[in-house]
C-alpha cells in the first residue's frame, strides 16, 4: 500500500478504517471489498436446497421460480444443476436420465 499522493509508502491504518500518509499527511478510505459474488452464491446454495425437492419438473418450471431471486446466467446453471442432481439422486432408468439431461442443457439455451 502506498499513498495515492505522494507515493510514500510509509502509511498508517487509522483505527477509523483509513490509511494515513506520513510523509504528506494525505487520509483516503480502505478500498471497499465486493463481497457479492459470495452472497450470490450463499443464496445459490439455499435455492439449490429449496427446489432440489421442489414439484417444479422441468427447465422452464425451474427457471421460473430461480429467475425470481437470480440473474438469468446464474438461474440457468443452476436449473441444470438441479435437474442433474435430480437424475443422480433417483436412480432413473437410462431413457428417464436421457430426458432429464436433455431438459438440463435445454437451460443454457
Ligand atoms: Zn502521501
Amino acid at each position: 500500500m502506498s499513498c495515492p499522493k505522494c507515493g510514500s509508502r510509509e502509511v498508517a491504518l487509522l483505527p477509523s478504517n483509513e490509511f494515513l500518509c506520513r510523509r504528506c499527511g494525505h487520509r483516503w478510505a480502505i478500498p471497499h471489498v465486493d463481497y457479492t459474488w459470495i452472497e450470490t452464491d450463499i443464496k445459490k446454495a439455499k435455492l439449490f436446497e429449496k427446489y432440489i425437492d421442489a414439484p417444479a419438473e422441468s427447465c422452464e418450471e425451474l427457471l421460473a421460480q430461480l429467475m425470481k431471486e437470480l440473474d438469468e446466467k446464474n438461474a440457468r446453471l443452476l436449473a441444470a444443476k438441479i435437474l442433474i442432481q435430480r437424475a443422480e439422486r433417483r436412480k432413473l432408468s437410462k431413457a428417464e436420465l436421457a430426458r432429464l439431461y436433455s431438459d438440463a442443457e435445454r437451460c443454457f439455451q
